[in-house]
């Protein structure tokens, strides 16, 4: 199957209300091409260099969201255009996406990535964390970042039923958190292998790459 058809055949399968970003790491430009051809304009990418890249090279009406683990000192890099930024993690990391906002005269919108899995090597704020956050006076003073909701990314395992149990524990702490937060638009769960199981259980917004573009290794 082609990327086009793969790209089809997941549209079709996932609710309107549910936004598709395409994750496009490791993926040579041409291939971006192609899913830029076939009408979709949401990229993903989990590397600033990589997303810096890219965005000299492709036509400028595509939205890119950051996907990955972001570093302060790289923020400045991408302030200028990034669409969404999926990964923030800690208050100093607002800050500075703040400040670069404020000096490209935008508002950036983000969303806050919560650890949900049950394994060392994901990136992530706990359940409280994300409301100590939420609440805090400084948080009141950023004016140049929107808060628009969660991202979250599960256990990579094959038990179907803990992988619904994470992703259900992150929506009921999203609705929980939207009657006091009412910016909060966006719930990120969801990838190739899990994102079926994410949208029965609340996800707003699906990152897919491999099933789109086949395995990257
Ligand atoms: C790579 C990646 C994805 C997409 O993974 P696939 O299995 O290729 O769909 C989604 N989210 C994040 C944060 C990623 O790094």
């Amino acid at each position: 199957m082609s990327i086009a058809d793969n790209l089809n055949r997941i549209t079709a399968s996932i609710p309107d209300s549910v936004t598709l970003v395409v994750v496009t790491k490791t993926q040579p430009v041409e291939k971006l091409m192609d899913v830029y051809n076939a009408g979709h304009l949401v990229f993903g990418e989990n590397k600033v260099q990589e997303l810096l890249d890219k965005y000299e090279q492709l036509p400028k009406d595509i939205q890119w969201h950051l996907i990955g683990h972001l570093q302060t000192n790289k923020v400045k890099f991408i302030a200028p255009f990034v669409s969404l930024i999926q990964s923030v993690d800690s208050l100093k990391l607002l800050q500075e996406i703040n400040k670069q906002a404020l000096r490209n005269n935008r508002i950036i919108k983000c969303l806050l990535q919560v650890y949900i899995a049950n394994e060392d090597t994901k990136f992530g704020m706990d359940f409280s964390e994300v409301e100590q956050l939420l609440c805090s006076e400084e948080l009141k003073k950023l004016k140049n970042i929107s808060i628009v909701g969660l991202m979250g990314m599960a256990t990579n395992t094959a038990d179907q039923d803990q992988i619904k149990k994470e992703f259900n524990s992150l929506t009921v702490f999203y609705k929980k958190s939207q009657s006091s937060y009412s910016s909060f638009q966006i719930l990120s769960m969801g990838m190739s292998s899990d994102y079926t199981i994410a949208i029965e259980n609340g996800s707003t917004l699906v990152r897919i790459g491999s099933s789109i573009f086949g395995s990257r290794n």
